[in-house]
Parts: structure tokens; sequence; C-alpha cells
């Protein structure tokens, strides 16, 4: 059986071995799918080892996203440009691609499942990490009329919109002077949710049909959730949708076989895996 594996530090709590084994007796594929938590400062040991024992692909996880680029030998241009690898796959004579999924997982969750059009809308992103920069060019090929991100630590808003004002009309804030404007979609991509808080978000942000998004998701993301729905908004989302459609995206870069998302995406909201 070809094998796949998540490896991340730490990775007991990572979905994406339930997602990937579902996935793979729905579309009829022979596979293995390991948790595999490398030591802090042996990534790329534990990524030869499992690649010299024969290993096809693996999704990457904190605090690896950066080393993986590093490590691979050929990146595809949205890994490139993320600066982080969260898909390796292994190519002829071990040779590996580094992707990253985590951003088209995001927009496919947005269109595809929600049916939500990006173009000419205004954005908040709520946080300047590793998710955000990951998520940033792909929402900005969307075109829409404005990304706006604040951060806490204001320089790293403003070194995203360097690296990333080409693509699109990007500006930078600091967390707690965000500009007076209704945002269409505001964002969560903060880690706020882990540590049980909530953004302090004016309501003069956001109006009677504005959407929330968490990129936190479970029990983690139901605070904001709650939060926005009490404000009065129509949808307020987590990212669950977001973490099974880049492990779709990753599946499908692997085996060539694109997975139906709906039936785990529930499952996973409902709290039944
Ligand atoms: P990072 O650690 O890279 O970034 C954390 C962000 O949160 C930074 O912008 C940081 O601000 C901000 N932050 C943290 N604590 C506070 C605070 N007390 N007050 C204000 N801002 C704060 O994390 P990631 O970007 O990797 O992850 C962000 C979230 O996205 C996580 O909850 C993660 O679980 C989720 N995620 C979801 C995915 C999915 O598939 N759905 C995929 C990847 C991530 P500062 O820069 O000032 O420190």
């Amino acid at each position: 059986m070809d094998a796949y594996a998540v490896i991340g530090n730490p990775v007991s709590h990572s979905l994406s071995p339930f997602i990937h084994q579902a996935f793979a007796k729905q579309t009829g594929q022979n596979l293995t799918y390991e948790l595999i938590e490398a030591p802090l400062d042996g990534f790329k040991d534990c990524l030869s080892s499992f690649i010299n024992k024969g290993g096809k692909g693996c999704n990457i996880t904190l605090p690896f996203k950066e080393e993986a680029l590093q490590v691979a030998d050929q990146c595809a241009a949205r890994a490139e440009i993320a600066g982080a690898v969260n898909t390796i796959k292994v190519q002829n004579n071990n040779q590996l691609l580094g992707d990253n999924t985590d951003g088209i997982g995001l927009i496919r969750d947005l269109k595809k499942n929600h049916h939500y059009e990006i173009k000419n809308k205004k954005i908040l992103i709520l946080g300047a990490g590793g998710a955000v920069k990951g998520i940033l060019k792909p929402l900005l090929d969307e075109q829409p009329t404005l990304v706006v991100i604040a951060n806490r630590s204001f320089d790293k808003a403003v070194n995203l919109v360097e690296k990333f004002h080409d693509y699109g009309n990007i500006s930078p804030c600091h967390l707690f002077s965000i500009e007076n404007m209704p945002y269409d979609l505001i964002i969560n991509g903060t880690s706020l949710g882990h540590q049980g808080k909530l953004p302090a978000l004016q309501n003069n942000l956001f109006g009677p049909n504005s959407w929330f998004y968490d990129l936190t998701y479970g029990k983690s993301a139901q605070l904001f959730r709650e939060w926005a729905l009490s404000q009065g908004a129509p949808k307020a989302l987590d990212g669950i949708g977001m973490l099974v459609e880049q492990a779709a995206e990753s599946f499908y870069l692997w085996r060539g076989v694109r997975p139906e998302t709906k039936e785990i995406r529930e499952k996973l909201s409902q709290g039944s895996i």
C-alpha cells in the first residue's frame, strides 16, 4: 500500500488521518496515512526516513511549513508565493515537489461550499501569521475591491502588504485601530480562539450582510462564531471546510482523484469524528 503521513509537532490532535482515510475509502484508493511527530530540530531527518521507507507523500504542519519549502527540490508557484509548503509529493528518483493547498482550500470552501462571491468585496483579515500568508494570494486572485490586514504586531502586517501588493489592493493596519467601514467579509486569522479569546471588533466594521469566517475550527472557533451570530451575522463559519478542502487538494495532487468533501465536512462540523 502507498504510504502517506502528516508531519508536525505537536501533531496528535491532527484530523488529517481521518480525512484522508475517509477520502481513500470513498475513492477506492489503497493507501495508509499516519501521524509523525518530528523533533523540533529533526524535520529533515524525519522526512528522509519516511521517504526512504517508501513514503509517497505527506502533509506538513506547524512548525515545519517554512522548512519544508527549503527542503523541497521543486515548488509550485503558490507555495513559493506563500513562503510555505503544506504538501509534499514524492516524484521519480525521490525528487520532492512542494505545494501549498491551504489558500485554495479557503477559496473552495467559500465559493463552492457556501456560494460566496469574493469579487468586488471588501475583506478584513485579522492576523498576519502563517495561515494568513497562505491565503492572501488565492484571495487576491479572486479580485476583491480591498483587503485590509489588521495585526497586533503592525510590522508583520506591513511585511505581508509589501510582499503581496503586486497582486491586488491590500493595506495594513494595527489590530486596535482598524479604519471604520462595513467590511463584507471578516476573516479571523489570529490564534486567539485557542486562547479562549475574541478579537475586539467595533460594530462599525460590519453591516447586516457581513460574513464572518474563523480559520480556526471546532471548539476553538465557537466563541467567535457565537459572537458574530449574536451581532446578527447571516453567516459565521469556522475553518473546518478549509481544512477538508485543502486535504482534498493534497489528495488530488497525490492520487489524481478528487474526493467529494460534503460528507466528511458535515461529520466534522457535527463533531461526530
Ligand atoms: P501564527 O502563530 O503564525 O499566527 C498567529 C496570529 O495570531 C498572529 O497574527 C498573532 O499576532 C495573532 N495573535 C496571537 N495571539 C494574539 C493575541 N493575544 N492578541 C492579538 N493577536 C494575537 O498562527 P497561524 O497563522 O498558523 O494560525 C492562525 C489560526 O489559523 C490558528 O488558529 C490555526 O489553527 C488556524 N489554521 C487553520 C487552518 C485550516 O485549514 N482551517 C490552516 C492553518 C491554520 P502577532 O503577529 O502580533 O503575534
